[in-house]
């Protein structure tokens, strides 16, 4: 089927100012070209068709021809699986309120525009919508539980490793796990997206983690030879394992079995909604008693709560990619950065960029601010142990030649 993308606007000119925006941009989503539909009178607008365009419907903030807030609401109703961007010149608050409406109908709210919004806006939202379709698609086709049991007994869940970087000494610090079914059926890795959920579905997160765990810690001496001895592993947690009382005890245990203490490791959990009932906070406690690293993942996205960082013991604050995206070219971002900065100066907490993917994003982060550690496909994708090595040689030795370079310089 043919993806289609609804335009929304009684605003004639506006709407096809945005239609032409849309039309210059490859328009490929989930590998299909895409269609623009604009609905721009009252008469034209009804909710059967503007649920039919199943790719995205970017709404003007109004109340005439439709309602904006009405639309998304029964939007939800309808399951539409759509995302929507609104457009919107309106007081920031106002708009705000809207998206966090959205949230609560169930609405997919990939961003907002002004009416005199960018290309480069544009063509950003362009590329998101693409990665929302992708992993709608991903979410669609969940491994089943048995498939993640065979997986899990014939032990091919397997760590990959992406580095993330001191950005004044350009050091690595730490490497993050990602988890990985590889099976010899076939040609490519299953990736999180596609098994994690599921595993948190059936109860076999856990099994995953210590099977990550327990691999990683083998991989540790490589490491340590390759990365020095204060490098430090970084494992991803579901905010569901932290209500296990007995989880830190077992990790523990696998730790102990290779001689690993758990300052080596940080335990990375998603700020995918709010830790807050006592058996999280007693086991997030509990970790940092016991001195694991803990880290407040993809800070900014989802549920997001400032105080969090203050009441709760993390070590580190991972921000998130939708915060880092463009951030040479944002300003609100670039505000939002500053502050956290300050803030993570304030409470001592690591404070770590993630999503580092165009050289201008990494250049604006090392000039403005030495005190964050980044990481990110600019500097390095996910990979299996051996790549990683071959990554760090090749990386060392543009490292040094950029030095001898600088040197140089008068
Ligand atoms: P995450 O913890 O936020 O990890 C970062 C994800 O973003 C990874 O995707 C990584 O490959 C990707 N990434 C890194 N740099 C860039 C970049 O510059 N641009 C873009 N577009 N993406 C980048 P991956 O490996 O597919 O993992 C997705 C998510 O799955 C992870 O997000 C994490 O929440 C979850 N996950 C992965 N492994 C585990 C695990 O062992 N346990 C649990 N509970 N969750 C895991
Ligand atoms: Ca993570
Ligand atoms: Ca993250």
């Amino acid at each position: 089927m043919t993806p289609t993308i609804a335009i929304i606007d009684n605003d004639m000119q506006r709407a096809s100012q945005l239609y032409n925006m849309l039309s210059s941009e490859r328009l490929v989503i989930g590998g299909v070209e895409a269609e623009i539909r604009l609905f721009t009178r009252s008469d034209d607008v009804s909710l059967e068709e503007v649920c039919l365009c199943q790719c995205a419907c970017f709404i003007a903030m109004q109340v005439e021809p439709l309602d904006t807030m009405a639309l998304m609401r029964e939007m939800g109703e309808r399951n539409y699986t759509g995302a929507i961007v609104l457009i919107s010149d309106l007081d920031s608050r106002i708009t705000e309120l809207a998206s966090d409406l959205a949230r609560k109908y169930n609405v997919q709210h990939l961003g907002t525009i002004g009416s005199l919004s960018e290309q480069l806006e544009i063509h950003h939202l362009i590329e998101e919508l693409d990665k929302y379709h992708n992993h709608l698609h991903e979410a669609e086709s969940q491994v089943s539980e048995q498939a993640l049991l065979d997986a899990i007994s014939n032990r091919q869940i397997e760590p990959f490793f992406q580095p993330k970087l001191k950005a004044s000494t350009q050091r690595v610090t730490s490497v993050e796990v990602l988890a990985r079914i590889i099976s010899p059926e076939r040609k490519f890795p299953i990736m999180p997206g596609q098994f994690i959920p599921a595993a948190e579905q059936y109860g076999l997160i856990n099994l995953i983690t210590f099977q990550l765990i327990e691999k990683a810690v083998s991989d540790f001496p490589k490491l340590v030879a390759l990365l020095g001895d204060e490098c430090k592993v970084a494992i991803n947690v579901s905010p569901t394992q932290l209500e296990d009382l007995q989880f830190p005890k077992q990790i523990l245990t696998i730790l102990e079995m290779q001689g690993i203490k758990p300052e080596r490791i940080v335990l990375e959990i998603t700020e995918e909604y709010q830790i807050r009932t006592s058996n999280q906070l007693e086991t997030l406690n509990r970790l940092r008693m016991l001195n694991f690293g803990t880290s407040l993942d993809d800070f900014g996205a989802g549920y997001t709560n400032i105080r969090q960082l203050k009441r709760l013991p993390f070590t580190e604050v991972k921000i998130d990619r939708s915060l880092i995206s463009y951030i040479d070219n944002d300003r609100f971002s670039q505000l939002i950065v500053n502050t956290l900065e300050d803030l993570a100066k304030e409470l001592d907490i690591n404070l770590v960029a993630e999503g580092v993917e165009r050289p201008q994003e990494l250049h604006y982060l090392r000039a403005n601010h030495e005190s964050i550690d980044l990481q990110g496909f600019w500097i390095c994708k996910p990979l299996p142990l051996e790549g990683l090595i071959d990554w760090y040689h090749h990386w060392l030795e543009q490292k040094q030649r950029m030095e001898i370079y600088h040197q140089g310089q008068p």
